[in-house]
């Protein structure tokens, strides 16, 4: 059994995690191909140590140096957006790890797909964008996708106790994030600093503002409805601050079967890259004589419109998902660049929904046209100053 893995965004919170379980893992597991973005010296320091085979460095500017001390190590080494999609498609490469963020991870997964890798996906902005596409194309092919979020990891073991048809609902967790108890008030005008504060998980920037708007669990309830060929109406979401309990099946008969864990991405990671079978772990264990709480509560649709949203564009569908994660990219940019405040996010996304021409049947053009719109018109807003409460 090989078990070769590419994992692309090596050198983010997911990649360097994932780096820690293959080599705890050891063999058959193997890390051939890695693929980085801005962090190139400690893309040259995973190199030095767990020596893959090809690299792809992402961005366009190009890197003599790094490039040089690469092929010095004796690693091939692919460019920009293209070289990702061209390298994951090595009849070395069995297993796809896509952990790069944002949509710019969709033509390495589309690729991956196409190419009939195994696919553990924790870039759920792809599916969000194309899952209309990359969920046929995966069928056709026989490809496994296997999901690296830890909402999804745990509703995928949970459907393990069931048939699909037995499924009444699939009930996500959510920590809340930083903002959970605060007011409307005081998250209009929250800083870069107070979003980046999350209370359970350490991540990527990106997904941690994305927490704290929960856009993040919007774009799960889109990511379950396609992982797991639900209709909206079958998700719900629940705050669960402590993020022990990961997300929960209910079947028909009234059992409700839950994944637990402490927040640790190793779990999850590791399940994706050794299913069918489990192994032993590095992650953190659950100990159950510690005294703790597990709370549970309902969500919060007036703070947190971003819910709304989802269950929204999830139900008519098309090119909506597009138009809200390119919407969300481009107002978490503006934010984290000072030039929205935290409250805008939200409203930014929601208006650029409200005035798109839905697409019911799109292809991947009409998909990334959509995508450029979405930004486009996030910038234009903010430009026009359209965007005050
Ligand atoms: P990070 O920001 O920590 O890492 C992102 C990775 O993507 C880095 O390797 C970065 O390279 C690379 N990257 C950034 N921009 C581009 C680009 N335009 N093209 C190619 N590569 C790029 O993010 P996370 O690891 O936190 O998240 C990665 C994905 O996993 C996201 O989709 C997120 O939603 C999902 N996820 C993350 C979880 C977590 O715990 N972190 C949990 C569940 C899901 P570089 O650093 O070299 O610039
Ligand atoms: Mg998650």
């Amino acid at each position: 059994m090989r078990k070769n893995i590419a994992i692309l965004g090596s050198t983010g919170s997911i990649g360097c995690n994932a780096l820690e379980v293959i080599e705890a893992l050891g063999e058959p597991y193997r890390a051939v191909a890695l693929s980085g973005h801005r962090r190139l010296e400690s893309l040259l320091a995973q190199v030095r140590r767990h020596r893959p085979a090809a690299v792809a460095l992402t961005d366009d500017q190009p890197n003599e140096a790094a490039v040089k001390s690469l092929r010095q190590l004796g690693v091939e080494v692919y460019h920009g957006a293209a070289g990702m999609v061209e390298m994951v498609q090595r009849d070395d490469v069995d297993v796809v790890l896509a952990a790069v963020v944002g949509a710019a991870g969709l033509p390495a997964v589309l690729a991956a797909v196409r190419a009939g890798k195994s696919l553990a996906l924790a870039n759920k902005e792809s599916l969000v964008v194309a899952g209309s596409l990359l969920i046929p194309e995966a069928r056709r092919r026989g490809v496994n996708i296997l999901p690296v979020d830890s909402e999804h990891s745990a509703v995928f073991q949970a459907l393990q106790c069931g048939q699909g048809r037995e499924v009444r609902r699939v009930i996500l967790t959510a920590s809340g994030g930083p903002f959970r108890t605060a007011s409307k008030q005081k998250m209009e005008r929250a800083t870069l600093a107070d979003a980046l504060a999350h209370p359970t998980w350490r991540m990527g920037s990106k997904i941690t503002i994305d927490s704290a708007t929960m856009f993040n669990k919007a774009l799960e309830i889109i990511e379950a409805c396609w992982l797991f060929n639900l209709p909206p109406e079958k998700v719900e979401v629940v705050i669960h601050p402590q993020s022990i309990v990961h997300s929960m099946v209910e079947f028909v008969d009234n059992s409700v079967i839950a994944q637990l864990g402490p927040p640790d991405m190793r779990t999850p990671i590791q399940y994706a890259l050794t299913y069918p079978e489990r192994n032993s772990g590095i992650s953190r264990r659950l100990d159950l004589t510690q005294s703790m709480q597990l709370q549970f509560e309902p969500p919060d649709f007036d703070r947190f419109p971003a819910l709304r949203c989802a269950f929204d564009v999830a139900k008519r569908g098309g090119t909506l998902g597009a138009v809200l994660n390119a919407a969300n990219e481009a107002a978490v940019e503006a934010f984290i660049e000072g030039k929205a405040t935290f409250g805008e996010i939200s409203r930014l996304v929601e208006r650029t929904i409200e005035s798109h021409r839905l697409q019911s049947q799109p292809s991947l053009d009409d998909l990334l046209e959509a995508d450029r719109w979405a930004r486009q018109s996030v910038r234009e807003a903010l430009s026009q100053s359209l965007m005050a409460p």
